[in-house]
């Protein structure tokens, strides 16, 4: 099972991505988790994505791309992974492409969810977990590079099939439903 889930900042991908990982056992690759454990750590990689996080740009492709192939490399995602956060970008998804090597990716999950909502919900997470990504500012501009940079792999994964399309609004066990619906149809 190789899945991706998409979606603005906010949307609820990191809750849902731990859930679905976990049903099917497969490993949960987030980029921002991925990022956030070596600043946690102290790594140079760290230093160097924080510059970018911090003001709600992405982090460059030299950084990530190599980042991402090293997980994906390791024993635990061989027969599957659950990408969240990766690929961000229509030059990401070529990297992927060539690190899958001729396979496909089975189901890209979009998760929706309208500005109002999303911009609330990442306000709330600021106050409750003090991310330094969430002030007012930062998240404007993340759903702008969003817009901009990320929304384009919408129609491109759906011109492949695998694209299918989720309503993130609703509870958690709500949205986890539609989720794993999707993912099985
Ligand atoms: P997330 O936790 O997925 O919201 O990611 C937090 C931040 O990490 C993003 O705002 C970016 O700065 C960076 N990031 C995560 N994934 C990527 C990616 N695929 N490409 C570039 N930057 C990324």
């Amino acid at each position: 099972m190789r899945l991706l889930i998409m979606g603005p900042p906010g949307a609820g991908k990191g809750t849902q991505a731990a859930f679905i990982a976990e049903h099917f056992s497969i490993p949960h690759v987030s980029t921002g988790d991925l990022f956030r454990e070596n600043l946690a750590k102290g790594t140079a990689l760290g230093q160097e994505a924080k510059k970018y996080m911090d003001a709600g740009e992405y982090v460059p492709d030299s950084v990530t791309n190599g980042m991402v192939r090293d997980r994906l490399k390791q024993a635990d995602a061989t027969s599957g992974f659950l990408l969240d956060g990766y690929p961000r970008t229509v030059a990401q998804v070529a990297e992927l492409d060539g690190m899958l090597g001729g396979k496909s990716l089975d189901k890209v999950v979009v998760l929706s969810a309208d500005i109002e909502e999303v911009v609330a919900r990442l306000l709330n997470r600021a106050k409750e977990q003090g991310r330094a990504d969430d002030s007012d500012e930062v998240i404007r501009r993340r759903l702008e590079v969003y817009a901009e940079q990320t929304a384009p792999l919408i129609s491109l994964y759906a011109s492949r099939g695998i694209l299918v399309e989720v309503n993130g609004i609703g509870t958690i066990a709500e949205v986890n439903d539609r989720l794993m619906k999707a993912i099985s149809a």
